[in-house]
């Protein structure tokens, strides 16, 4: 299928509890909630890749255990395609999310298993899947060579490649030579680069950074401020939509990205392939919950449609 996103990534099962206060060294408290659900930012970007529209298979390694068991009903429900997702020897991974419901503090501890196993022989098993892809899609959740060897198989197969440096890491020169897209948010942007994304200036000073290490095309996600785009013939700063009120912001970025593979895929140009991941995230922001808050398509395509004409404005260099 020429339309396929792959998304090459992390699951780990979320476990998010909240507390009236995070817990000292030693200590235990009761807590009024506890949610379990499914997490992991390229299972999450794989699953808003789906709801919007794309035909997605997800590259990723799960346990025999019931956490693996709640990824792989996920995909099954949603439509994704999981003939490259391997069994392995270690339990699938856990995120323990300690929410402080008073301040909406956080502490989190990402063990990531399972997904963290997946070999450089299993990516090459998927090879003849990339190649009728037309995205390949990465995180920074899975080990560094991994992503790596991913980016590269798809290049020399002439597949476009979206790298979403999330969480920030050191990454190698050579890397940013395999991105044909790249989705910071404001934070990973400045770790990447050293600029500090306040204003929409610092925003192209950064994707000016990623452009001279041989980024195609730098994409930085600015929140409510909705994201900068530049590549070599074009810059704009495409306007957050507004979906209705705030509930929760996580999940923004991956839904983010979910949107534009898709939007990538179907051949919008890009600054409107950049709305439809800003109409994508701003539907799920409106929701609770990272996976089950990512939108279908009819709703992205009629918030796009209520925007129409609205929305983008050229960057002021
Ligand atoms: P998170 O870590 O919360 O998942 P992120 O930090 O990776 O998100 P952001 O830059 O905060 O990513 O948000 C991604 C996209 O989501 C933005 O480009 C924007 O289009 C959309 N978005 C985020 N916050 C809002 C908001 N308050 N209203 C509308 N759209 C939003």
């Amino acid at each position: 299928n020429h339309n396929r996103i792959t998304v090459l990534g992390s699951f780990v099962a979320d476990l998010a509890f909240r507390v009236d206060r995070l817990p000292a060294r030693g200590e235990t408290i009761l807590g009024p909630s506890f949610v379990l659900g499914p997490g992991g930012k390229g299972s999450n970007q794989a699953v808003a890749a789906a709801r919007s529209g794309g035909h997605v298979s997800f590259i990723t390694k799960l346990g025999r255990d019931p956490f693996g068991d709640i990824a792989r009903k996920l995909y099954a429900d949603e439509g994704i395609d999981t003939g490259h997702v391997y069994e392995a020897t270690v339990p699938t991974g856990a995120a323990a999310i300690l929410i402080d419901a008073a301040s909406g503090d956080n502490a989190i501890i990402v063990v990531p298993g399972a997904c963290f196993t997946i070999t450089t022989d299993e990516v090459d098993a998927a090879r003849e899947l990339i190649a009728g892809s037309s995205v390949l899609m990465a995180q920074l959740e899975l080990p560094l060579e991994i992503v790596e060897h991913g980016l590269a198989l798809a290049r020399s197969l002439g597949v476009a490649t979206i790298l979403n440096p999330a969480p920030a890491a050191a990454l190698p020169e050579h890397l940013y030579q395999l991105a044909d897209y790249i989705t910071p948010n404001e934070s990973e942007a400045e770790a990447l680069t050293g600029v500090a994304v306040v204003t929409l200036a610092d925003a192209e000073r950064a994707a000016d950074v990623f452009l001279a290490r041989g980024v195609k095309n730098a994409i930085i996600t600015l929140g409510a401020q909705g994201a900068f785009v530049k590549n070599a013939t074009m810059s704009a700063h495409v306007v957050a939509l507004d979906a209705g009120a705030v509930v929760e912001t996580t999940g923004a970025g991956d839904a983010f990205n979910g949107g534009l593979a898709v939007a990538l895929t179907e051949g919008l140009p890009l600054e409107a392939a950049v709305r439809f991941g800003c109409a994508t995230a701003a539907i799920s922001v409106t929701r609770p919950g990272t996976a089950p808050s990512m939108p279908h398509r009819a709703e992205i395509d009629c918030l796009l449609a209520s925007h129409a004409g609205t929305t983008t404005q050229p960057a002021t260099a």
